[in-house]
């Protein structure tokens, strides 16, 4: 940590890795001249409560016992925006619900709790309340206008200042939330972390599949279906449109001989002498050939979109189907 390194360290269940850690850190915070908060970055909620709950309130005690610290450590625990209430939302959808005048037990509880959750009687963590999804989903902070009527009041900003301050010892994050926070900085945007020199991820086994989450791409075997498909109602009467069906159909093929092909090296397994899957030399050739495939389609759209020599008809009802990346440039 002193030296800002990378350190990966391993080992059994309940043998005190998180006292290990937080210890390392508790000195590194105390006697380090720049201040700076702790990340410590974990995958599971139980997590985030053992930690919050039992670790670092344990470890505050001992050291306050021992007067070397003079008041407890402070934690902030962060989540991703989706997990707060949104006030002007709540406000909105409070004013829904009580326009309706033939509530249900259920829309009553709802209101007596978007009141609560509106007045501040309750914290704006969506997590711990007993609402639907569907509720949530309609209350949760999405995009926030700078414009917005109640930013002066707003609790979720009041929430983002305070548990970014340098003062507070402890961010306790996820892995998504660590990972949002480098794309961000890396793409010049708000930082959703404070500056930090130390960042602890906990349960790092779990690190890949967020990284795959945040930064990776999908792409299954459907995709290329539904796109034919939207291709086939696009093109209308287009006078290239039988060159544009055979180059469908020429994709659908190499799509499906692609999928066999990935299918067979999943079944081959990992293979350990070289430490990965091996796929096949007609697996890269199908993708290969679909890449040049999609490139011609590309190309024969954005010249198309570009002439606007077609799908004028179309574009308000099934040309629309056709994915965003047809128009746009090649
Ligand atoms: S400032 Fe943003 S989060 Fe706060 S009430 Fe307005 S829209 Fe919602």
């Amino acid at each position: 940590m002193e030296k800002t390194k990378v350190a990966l360290c391993e080992a059994e269940v309940g043998t005190g890795k998180t006292h290990a850690y937080l210890l390392a850190a508790v000195i590194c915070r105390l006697f380090h001249a720049d201040k700076q908060p702790i990340v410590i970055s974990t995958s599971t909620i139980a997590l985030q409560k053992a930690l919050t709950e039992e670790y670092i309130p344990q470890i505050s005690s001992i050291l306050l016992q021992h007067r070397i610290i003079d008041a407890p450590f402070t934690f902030a625990v962060r989540k991703g925006k989706s997990h707060y209430a949104c006030d002007s939302r709540v406000k909105t959808y409070l004013a829904s619900l009580r326009h309706n005048d033939r509530l249900q037990e259920q829309e009553l509880m709802e209101i007596e709790i978007l009141t609560m959750l509106f007045t501040g009687g309750c914290p704006i963590d969506l997590d711990g309340l007993p609402l639907t999804d569907y509720v949530k989903g309609c209350i949760r902070v999405e995009r926030c206008q700078p414009t917005c009527g109640l930013a002066s009041v707003c609790r979720y900003r009041s929430f983002l200042k305070e548990a970014g301050q340098n003062k507070i010892d402890f961010q306790i994050a996820n892995h998504n939330l660590v990972l949002g926070d480098i794309l961000s900085q890396k793409g010049g945007r708000n930082r959703l972390l404070p500056e930090h020199r130390v960042l602890i991820f906990d349960e790092a086994h779990k690190l890949l599949d967020a990284a795959r989450q945040m930064y990776g791409v999908g792409f299954g075997n459907m995709e290329l279906e539904r796109l034919a498909a939207g291709i086939r109602r696009a093109v209308g009467r287009h006078p290239k449109r039988e060159r544009v069906f055979w180059i469908c159909e020429g994709m659908l093929r190499f799509n499906v001989l692609f999928f066999e092909t990935v299918q067979d090296a999943a079944r081959r397994g990992y293979d350990h002498s070289c430490r990965g899957i091996l796929f096949s030399r007609k697996c890269f050739l199908a993708l290969e050939t679909l890449t040049e495939i999609l490139r011609e389609l590309s190309a024969f759209f954005y010249a198309a979109d570009q002439q606007e020599l077609i799908f004028r008809q179309d574009r308000k009802g099934a040309g629309d189907s056709v994915p965003a990346l047809f128009w746009q440039n090649p």
